[in-house]
């Protein structure tokens, strides 16, 4: 039978996991008051880019310190309409890490340009140094991720994209209410770029997503293209996509930010200071160096730890729902075997790819969680379980 749907294992929750890494249902036991809210929405009709959207599109404006928000329908599509803004296509390349999600790759592809990657450092992001040496005649852009909600290099990126006339198109998937050295990431970005999908830091009840800018120009061919490129009902400027946020999700949005995200944020700080101090001590367990120049999000908390595999397991049958984000970098994957990468091509990714373990982190777990997690990580050594 032809498989049609691929539902991540993380929807199922999974009754026997104490600490889960997802909480689908906890994030919105509030769900009445959105009913109540849709309810408007649906008895005026105003069922795509509608007013709730509008309000959303300054909600982000505001909140993220950028000229512009286009709502657009998803966080790979956000990516995608960047580049097609930019004409970026056959021929073009873009610099950006193997170390990421499959969508940042795939955006490039996709859109017809070429993916070029730089290998990342130990806090996970692009190796700001490696980059001049991969810009080639053909580079159009660098596209960094802020992995797991941690600023790359901004100042850095931003002087190299410069000297050579590149965008800088920053996929901040992970990275809602990030800042570097105090500023808003957009200050160094043509674009960053947002996914609101069910497991992002700030979630909806489904797909959408959305770009941040402070060009005008870019604004303005953005709200073109995720409309069909139309100007109004009966004139089109050229064709285009449609990738528009159903008010329905910007209602949802608009509540999440309104009640929940300042929390949200504040909760994933304060856990994954807490995990610092207590893993810091445990020999077999490598935090990523903090900066105080970088205000992380912690999207994730991933650590780096000898005998990763048997500690997930080892965790897992403690009913603890540790993770991998991700075993297999893209340059390795079956998809990007057109490029000819091969094994130890990016070796810091590939290290990564073997000793990163993510622990949950979001804003339903405590302290008494967080000290238990380390105390079976510490077990796990101490009684040489990996044996
Ligand atoms: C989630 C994610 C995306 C894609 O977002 P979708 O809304 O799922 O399309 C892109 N890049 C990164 C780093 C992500 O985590």
């Amino acid at each position: 039978m032809m498989k049609k749907n691929f539902l991540p294992q993380q929807y199922q929750k999974n009754s026997m996991l104490k600490i889960n890494h997802s909480y689908l249902i906890e994030q919105f036991s509030d769900y009445s008051k959105i009913f109540k809210k849709i309810q408007k929405v649906v008895l005026k009709g105003d069922y795509t880019l509608g007013n709730e959207v509008d309000k959303f599109e300054k909600n982000i404006s505001k909140r993220m310190g950028s000229k512009h928000t286009v709502a657009v329908g998803n966080g790979t599509d956000a990516l995608f309409l960047v580049l097609k803004a930019f004409n970026i296509g056959l021929g073009d390349e873009i610099i950006t890490t193997p170390f990421t999600f499959i969508a940042t790759v795939a955006s490039i592809a996709t859109a017809g340009a070429k993916p070029v990657f730089v290998d990342v450092k130990d806090d996970y992001n692009i190796d700001e140094d490696k980059i001049e040496a991969a810009i080639t005649k053909k580079t159009k852009a660098i596209m960094p991720v802020h992995w797991a909600g941690r600023p790359c290099e901004l100042k850095k990126i931003k002087k190299i994209a410069d000297k050579y006339k590149l965008k800088v198109i920053q996929d901040s998937c992970h990275a809602i209410d990030a800042k570097y050295h105090g500023q808003h990431i957009v200050n160094f970005a043509d674009a960053c770029t947002f996914s609101m999908h069910p497991l992002k830091n700030l979630n909806i009840w489904g797909d959408g997503g959305f770009i941040i800018t402070n060009k005008s120009d870019l604004a303005k061919r953005l709200y073109l293209i995720r409309n069909h490129g139309l100007i109004n009902r009966d004139n089109c400027d050229v064709f285009a996509f449609n990738s528009r946020l159903d008010t329905i999700q910007a209602t949802v949005a608009n509540y999440k930010i309104k009640t929940k995200l300042n929390n949200i944020t504040k909760k994933r700080i304060f856990n994954a200071k807490l995990f610092d101090k207590e893993l810091k001590k445990i020999p077999n367990v490598k935090l990523v160096q903090r900066d105080k120049n970088l205000k992380e999000v912690f999207h994730l908390y991933q650590v780096n730890v000898n005998h990763r595999d048997k500690l997930k397991k080892f965790l897992n049958k403690k009913n603890i729902d540790a993770k991998i984000h991700y075993p297999i970098p893209i340059h390795l994957q079956k998809a990007a075997k057109y490029l000819k990468y091969k094994k130890n091509d990016f070796p810091i990714a590939e290290k990564l790819a073997k000793t990163t373990l993510s622990l949950p982190v979001h804003e339903f777990i405590n302290k008494k969680d967080i000290v238990k997690m380390a105390n079976y990580i510490s077990l796990f050594y101490n009684k040489r379980y990996y044996k």
